[in-house]
């Protein structure tokens, strides 16, 4: 009898460990049998509030934005992307193209960086978020025609690779920049010009108060189209219990959420790493199971920037430790799964 419970509780061990493994295995940028994250979960969809691989798994997603590409162009580069998913785990890229600051409303080559962003994670086979980055442009609305011009030309041309993600507003923001009036007739407008060439690939919806306000969006979603995701952005040194609260509300609502940009600093970049304050986001998006994308890669002394000030003025990757801030040392160890998520 003592043999066979030893045996049965052998069983039950070797089992336990076995899933861990295979649990742990689709938290991987490229699984022990050498395949891609694409490979494994390809085509994405939304079912319900989850965002599902191609067999209707839900999936989570982790990664590493770009900094604004006018000013950090040079790591969108097919050796960065690939140091990010061999060393990093990083499963998505997010290829941030400013509108306004100087960005693609004033100097258009930028787009080059989202093109090679582009074909670069899907020969590396990663994902990769296309970043209409409206910001001290406020309004969505304002510039509609130029982002119908842009969403179609990405969508004809990459529209056939389950890699793209398309993000088609950062973060809207300002007081008459309202959902139900702004970006909700904004994204009406977008959607349908990007599905005329790509009928499947996500689509993700900025919102109100640079992409806080979940809880409003979820009151009177988009419909007449599948695989919408809603963006949620925070930073963890100034946002917590609120923020969260807030978009418990649209989970609890059934919104299918997507964190494509959340910073360890303040909202400014600054004021210093919360690492604690971080993880509590980090647990509580895995436990919805919420993709997330971290704000950024550069080098420009922000607390945000993901390599030291300074650091790797070439763009090659292969950064040593030393070339990392304390963001970036922390995030690697985070998307290594070598930090335990409560
Ligand atoms: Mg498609």
């Amino acid at each position: 009898m003592k043999r066979r419970i030893a045996a049965v509780s052998g069983c039950l061990i070797l089992c336990a460990f076995l899933f861990s493994c295979a649990e742990k295995d689709t938290r991987l940028s490229v699984d022990k049998k050498g395949r891609t994250v694409v490979e494994r979960y390809g085509q994405l969809q939304v079912i319900g509030p989850k965002l599902s691989a191609a067999d209707g798994k839900p999936v989570q997603l982790r990664g590493i934005s770009s900094y604004g590409l006018h000013f950090a162009g040079k790591y969108a580069n097919e050796e960065v992307i690939k140091w990010l998913r061999d060393d990093w785990n990083m499963q998505v890229w997010r290829a941030a193209m400013y509108t306004s600051d100087g960005g693609y409303l004033f100097a258009p080559a930028v787009k080059s960086r989202v093109i090679s962003s582009v074909d670069a994670a899907i020969k590396l086979g990663v994902y990769v978020i296309i970043d209409w980055h409206i910001l001290h442009d406020n309004n969505p609305l304002a510039n509609q025609d130029k982002a119908i011009a842009f969403f179609s030309e990405m969508a004809q041309k990459y529209g056939e690779y389950p890699n793209v993600i398309y993000e088609i507003c950062n973060e809207p923001n300002g007081q008459d920049v309202t959902w139900q009036d702004a970006i909700k007739p904004y994204a009406e407008a977008v959607i349908p010009a990007i599905r005329e060439y790509d009928r499947d690939n996500i689509i993700i919806v900025g919102t109100s108060t640079w992409s806080q306000d979940v809880d409003i969006a979820a009151e009177d979603p988009i419909t007449g189209y599948d695989n919408i995701m809603y963006t949620l952005h925070f930073y963890a040194g100034t946002h917590g219990d609120y923020l969260r609260e807030k978009t418990q509300r649209a989970i609890d609502k059934g919104l299918p959420l997507f964190v494509t940009e959340c910073g360890t600093t303040q909202s400014s970049g600054g004021g210093g790493v919360f690492e604690e304050e971080t993880l509590a986001w980090f647990s509580f998006l895995q436990k919805h199971g919420i993709s997330w994308v971290n704000w950024s890669l550069t080098n420009n002394g922000e607390d945000s920037a993901l390599l030291a000030y300074n650091a790797d003025r070439t763009g090659k990757g292969g950064w040593t430790e030393n070339e990392l801030s304390q963001s970036g040392k922390f995030i690697r160890r985070v998307l290594r799964n070598e930090i335990r998520l409560k």
